[in-house]
């Protein structure tokens, strides 16, 4: 049995968790480690800490499905549908963009349970709040090291961080990346933007009809989304909360500040833009450095292979594109590469 690491317990881990899994079944334990105190990574789902009854997605929004990957993508859809963790998104959002054969879902228990099912799927064992720090080949083995100290063997890993966070990992890894890998990852950009939740009193109903906006007329927000209302957890009585997502250009410019002193920025921007919005009863602001792929690895090749035995893959969204399908691409490519290698 090969004992296999995935680092990251983020969409595009949780499904290389869950399809090497189907793929080998017993062949392989798998655990999955990630420096986070939950899962989810850029589709999280996060609650307010004193109300289980309200929740809110500060990354990802909603999952747009292509006519093109509707079909090659088509059983993880079916998949997700049937087990009621997407339902169709069939409510107004101002300024969403539609193209033809377009099909939106949202997750009525918010993006961080797609996560959560391939996960479930997976079997693997998932431990939180495991930072790895560096990576070290021992023969036909990997040493895998961890923030608060000490190390373990695995037979074969997976990172599925942003490029930016793997080329940080001390050890082997950057010995193992030649110089055009290197510099493929150098190469991958991201843009960089703030999020902040606010979470109301249970009676409060918006006045505005949508359940998300693109903003056109604001340098500062780019997004705002009646998050329950989109999810319907309106009518389930969860708790009304609304997310608001800032610009790029704002998320660079105040990228070293603390999220703290940036808060307050962003909200007398939301009560410009909504005014007379009630009081919330919590907040919670998130800086995302790393949001979504602006320059990915050239090609899209899916992942990227930096010793074939014992295997070092990286994989996500640096390797093809920022979104649901980005991460299914990567993760059947890593799969593949993987199985060639075990
Ligand atoms: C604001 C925002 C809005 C978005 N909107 C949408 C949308 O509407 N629709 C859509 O489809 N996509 C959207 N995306 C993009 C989507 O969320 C990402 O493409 C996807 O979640 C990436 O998944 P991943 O698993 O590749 O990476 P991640 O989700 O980033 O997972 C990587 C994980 O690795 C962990 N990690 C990092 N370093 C270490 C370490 N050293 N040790 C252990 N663990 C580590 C992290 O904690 C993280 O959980 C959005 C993203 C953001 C930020």
């Amino acid at each position: 049995m090969s004992r296999v690491l995935i680092v990251g317990a983020g969409l595009t881990g949780s499904l290389c968790a869950c399809l090497l899994r189907r793929e080998l079944q017993n062949k392989v334990q798998i655990e999955v480690w990630d420096k986070a105190r939950g899962s989810g990574g850029r589709m999280s789902t996060t609650r307010p800490p004193d109300s289980s009854s309200h929740s809110a997605d500060l990354g990802a929004q909603y999952i747009t499905s292509t006519s093109s990957y509707a079909q090659s993508h088509q059983r993880f859809y079916s998949e997700l549908l049937s087990a009621g963790v997407l339902q169709p998104l069939d409510s107004l959002v101002e300024g969403l963009k539609h193209r033809d054969g377009d099909e939106n879902y949202m997750t009525p228990q918010g993006m961080s349970s797609v996560v959560k099912h391939f996960l479930s799927q997976s079997g693997a064992d998932l431990f939180l709040e495991r930072h790895v720090t560096g990576l070290y080949r021992r023969g036909a083995s990997w040493e895998v090291q961890r923030k608060v100290g000490g190390s373990e063997m695995f037979d074969a890993v997976v990172l599925t961080m942003p490029a930016p966070q793997i080329l940080q990992l001390q050890g082997d890894v950057g010995q193992m990346l030649s110089v055009s890998q290197k510099q493929q990852l150098e190469d991958v950009e991201f843009s960089s933007r703030f999020a902040v939740a606010l979470f109301f009193p249970p009676d409060v109903v918006f006045s505005f009809p949508w359940s998300a906006r693109y903003v056109s007329d604001s340098s500062i927000i780019r997004y705002i989304a009646a998050d329950s209302r989109k999810r319907n957890a309106d009518v389930l009585g969860r708790g009304p909360s609304l997310v608001v997502h800032t610009s790029v250009p704002f998320g660079l410019k105040h990228l070293e500040e603390d999220k703290e002193a940036v808060q307050p920025i962003i909200l007398q921007e939301l009560h410009k833009l909504l005014p007379g919005l009630p009081e919330p009863i919590s907040i919670k602001c998130q800086k995302w450095r790393y949001s979504q792929v602006l320059t990915s690895v050239p090609d899209s090749p899916g992942h990227m292979t930096l010793l074939q035995r014992p295997p070092l893959l990286c994989a996500g969204d640096s390797f093809v594109h920022s979104n649901f399908s980005g991460c299914v691409e990567s993760a059947l490519s890593a799969l593949s590469a993987l199985k060639a290698s075990l």
